[in-house]
């Protein structure tokens, strides 16, 4: 049976402010709650006009470093994942996201101040349910040697591996229940990531440029430039936390066990593609096919 859960928003506004991971400029956060229904939508500001975009699968413009949402025309907003990892730990299912820059803030790397942020706001529980999404059978996306598969599970889980060509993050794995409870306290604070020599490279280009140490973990050829980390395995952590970033882009709350390797933004918004393509109306744990589609790039270049 399906079991129903609240839709929820937030009791009152608030502003949050940081600075674009890519612009170095300051960014400026506006929520506020919503009706049941409204779902997540930004509003880009730009000087005194607005453009709507709601957070949905088909506003998926691109996953190349981060998950980036558009119009379809040349309005875009990046950097999602942080913010939506936060507001469906939350169970937030609606609310307005007004915004002054083509980036979400970067604040300290992690989704730890958007939790905060919207906790201090309060959490309001509308009358109104939603169906959260259960698999009926395992599904997958593969792209070369990376790949994620979701299993049936009546709870929300993850295993995860990475392994980058780095002595430090080689066959970095973990495996973990993901409760609200656990994904504020283990995984939403994990900072995001990134190698030293890319950082440059970036630079040299114009991005990044509000990169730094304030709100990432930097890797050099074999270890840390920060002084510290917040977990001893915080980049995989990072790494779960994007995941349900970019999942929750599907609007609903989920169960599953996920196992990723190697994945990321764009294996993870395949995934959510994949189950949302076989949801059928009401009807979300039957599928209108028992076979599952293999994504591969390289195999759709092809
Ligand atoms: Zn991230």
């Amino acid at each position: 049976m399906i079991q129903q859960i609240h839709r929820k928003t937030i009791k009152s506004s608030i502003t949050l402010k940081g600075i674009g991971l890519h612009s170095g400029k300051t960014v400026t956060l506006r929520l506020h709650p919503a009706e049941a229904g409204t779902g997540l939508i930004f509003f880009l500001y730009k000087g005194l006009s607005k453009v709507r975009i709601p957070v949905s699968l088909d506003h998926v413009v691109d996953t190349s470093n981060a998950t980036t949402i558009g119009d379809g025309g040349s309005n875009r907003i990046q950097t999602i994942e942080h913010l939506l990892a936060a507001v469906h730990t939350l169970g937030i299912t609606d609310c307005i996201l007004e915004i002054d820059a083509v980036e979400v803030p970067i604040m300290d790397g992690s989704s730890a101040p958007f939790w905060e942020g919207i906790r201090s706001a309060g959490i309001q529980e509308l009358e109104e349910t939603i169906e959260p999404i259960r698999i009926a059978n395992p599904m997958w996306v593969v792209d070369g040697d990376k790949y994620l598969v979701m299993l049936p599970s009546d709870e929300l889980k993850v295993t995860y591996n990475i392994d980058f060509n780095h002595p430090l993050l080689r066959g970095q794995s973990y495996t973990t229940t993901l409760n609200e409870n656990i994904l504020s306290e283990d995984i939403l604070p994990a900072r995001t990531f990134g190698f030293l020599k890319d950082v440059e490279a970036l630079q040299a280009r114009g991005l990044a440029m509000g990169g730094s140490l304030d709100n990432a973990v930097v890797l050099t050829d074999d270890g840390y430039l920060n002084e510290s980390l917040r977990y001893e395995n915080e980049c995989v952590r990072h790494k779960i936390l994007d995941l349900i970033g970019d999942l929750a882009v599907m609007g609903r709350p989920f169960y599953g066990h996920l196992i990723a390797s190697k994945a990321g933004h764009a294996l993870d918004i395949s995934l959510a593609k994949c189950i949302m393509s076989q949801v059928t109306g009401d009807e979300l744990t039957k599928f209108k096919s028992k076979r599952v589609p293999l994504f591969s790039k390289k195999e759709a270049a092809r």
